[in-house]
């Protein structure tokens, strides 16, 4: 995919302010610190999404990115502090469960994770959550670079068993050494593309 631009459209924080476009779009979700942003980035070739979603006021925000003027990619406020677990149940639930049970314009929810550590309690809550709504989930394990190769594969295969998925059904991920980005790009473009 070749990025000739990268535009923030909006931050939404209510429902009713949700682009009204029909413009395509794919969602990523993921606890904070998994690399969310890093991933954004890197599939997109530039730092913009960092840079946005970070600013104070911004984080709590679903924040909207027009790529090349034809599709959304969709940050999803990070979930998962303990500290903030209120606001998970509070701000994320609410509207975030909605957006991803309703909006038709979503075709892909990328779910990131860290190969380090297997799913936790929230992870699996929304993938269940988005297996119950139908919602096609592509499952990132970001920071490959961090594992040496065997603990890599036997991390891979205790994430895909937790979720329920085989370990070929997970899109191993390195921001730093550029992995998997063509092969995640690939399967977001057949997402994206409208059926004819
Ligand atoms: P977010 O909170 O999920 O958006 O996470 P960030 O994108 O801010 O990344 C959190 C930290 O992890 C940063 O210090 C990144 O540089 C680091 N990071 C992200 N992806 C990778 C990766 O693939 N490998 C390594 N080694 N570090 C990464």
């Amino acid at each position: 995919m070749k990025i000739r631009s990268v535009n923030f459209e909006k931050g939404v924080v209510s429902h009713s302010a949700l682009p009204k476009d029909g413009t395509f779009e794919v969602a990523f979700a993921g606890r904070s610190n998994v690399g969310k942003s890093s991933v954004m980035n890197s599939l997109l070739g530039r730092s913009k999404v960092a840079k946005v979603s970070k600013t104070p006021g911004r984080t709590r925000e679903v924040n909207f990115f027009k790529i090349n003027e034809s599709f959304y990619f969709v940050d999803l406020p990070g979930y998962g502090y303990a500290k903030a677990s209120g606001y998970s149940r509070a701000i994320w639930a609410p509207l975030i469960l909605k957006y991803l049970e309703e909006r038709e314009e979503l075709k892909a929810v990328v779910l990131i994770l860290d190969v380090r550590r297997k799913p936790n309690d929230e992870d699996l809550t929304l993938v269940d959550f988005l297996r119950e709504v139908g919602a096609t989930t592509v499952v990132v394990v970001n920071k490959c670079d961090k594992l040496p190769l065997q603990q890599r594969q036997k991390q891979i295969k205790i994430i895909a068993d937790h979720l329920h998925l085989q370990a070929h059904d997970l899109v191993q991920f390195s921001v730093s050494k550029g992995q998997g980005r063509d092969s995640l790009w690939k399967t977001l473009e057949l997402l994206l593309t409208p059926e004819k």
